[in-house]
């Protein structure tokens, strides 16, 4: 029986997922997942072997006794050439510069592969089998500790030069604001990421002890311990700062998404990662916000929605890049 991989290489984690061709093919699901925090010290040599073991453990666990591997689909963050298959810099791990990811994956395994940004992945998951399922054009934003993007023009992915569409996160909300590691300044990722919440909070509540006791309280009293997740906790609450901050950061959300809107008109907008999973509560407000920043697109006749694969859209992105790197072997 032939089989796809699907690998998802992030800072933190990595994840392998298999799965019998035709059954992904058919619906979209992966028969088993594996998901391992990046063995240290997360270099290339360290990262790859243990991917290689894992996707064999999973190919000897099968039933199957003589499973074959038609194809490998391969999601990593980072600048990166989808078309020679190489990760130029993954800024999350060390030493990860030039590496020729897709052929070191496909020469261990013997059988080709693909590799794409995971934003991108996400995207393509979500377009095949989740909220994006059927539409023409989608865009999909995962908002987590930081923004990345994907964008889906015509049922196929945009890459653009150097495989840089889609850099969402990049967009410039704030003229003056703070410097980006991109070397703008303002991005909407350093204004709407978990990480700049974090960081907004911090700022906020050295400024207005008193009003920032609830955000304080969900920190355990430790500034440095204050994250979005508790920054929401505390607007829920009724916290009028926190609720002041997500207030804010659905604005920059809404116009991030409204320049977006203007260039690409999608029918769906797919929000992914943690922020976008906070509540319904706070889509509505993004969604009214971006009502004040858009006029002459119809924006009554674009969904922005929740991710409907959440932190596995990438990871069945990739899935869905082995289905096409095997096709040849179907
Ligand atoms: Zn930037």
């Amino acid at each position: 029986m032939q089989h796809i991989l699907a690998v998802d290489i992030g800072g933190t984690k990595i994840a392998v997922g298999i799965a019998e061709r035709s059954v992904f093919a058919e619906r979209g699901t992966l028969a088993r997942i594996v998901t391992e925090r990046v063995p240290a010290p997360g270099t290339p040599a360290a990262v790859v072997p243990r991917v290689i073991a894992i996707a064999r453990e999973l190919l000897g666990e099968l039933s199957d006794p003589d499973p074959l591997l038609s194809g490998i689909g391969i999601a990593i963050g980072g600048p990166l050439d989808h078309r020679e298959g190489v990760v130029i810099n993954f800024p999350h791990l060390p030493e990860w510069r030039n590496v020729p990811l897709r052929d070191m994956l496909s020469d261990a395994l013997g059988v080709p592969a693909l590799l794409d940004n995971d934003a991108n992945l996400g995207a393509l998951g979500e377009h095949a089998w989740g909220a994006g399922r059927g539409v023409d054009d989608m865009v999909y934003m995962t908002i987590s500790t930081g923004i990345g993007g994907g964008v889906i023009v015509g049922g196929r992915l945009l890459h653009g030069v150097g495989s840089a569409a889609g850099e969402v996160g990049h967009i410039t909300v704030q003229t003056g604001g703070p410097r980006c590691p991109c070397g703008n300044a303002g991005c909407l990722e350093m204004m709407a990421s978990g990480t700049a919440i974090a960081r907004r909070a911090r700022q906020a509540v050295a400024e207005f002890p008193d009003a920032g006791a609830g955000i304080l309280e969900q920190a355990g009293g430790d500034p440095l311990s204050i994250r979005a997740e508790g920054v929401w906790a505390a607007a829920l609450e009724g916290d009028a700062l926190a609720i002041g901050l997500w207030e804010e950061t659905a604005e920059y959300l809404a116009i991030g998404l409204a320049a977006i809107v203007h260039v690409l008109a999608p029918q769906v907008m797919v929000l992914g990662g943690g922020v976008a999973q906070t509540d319904e509560r706070f889509l509505d407000a993004v969604r009214s916000r971006m009502r004040d920043h858009v006029g002459y697109v119809p924006l009554e006749r674009i969904s922005v929605v929740r991710s409907a694969l959440g932190s596995n859209s990438p990871l069945i992105g990739a899935a869905v890049l082995a289905l096409e790197a095997g096709r040849d072997r179907q």
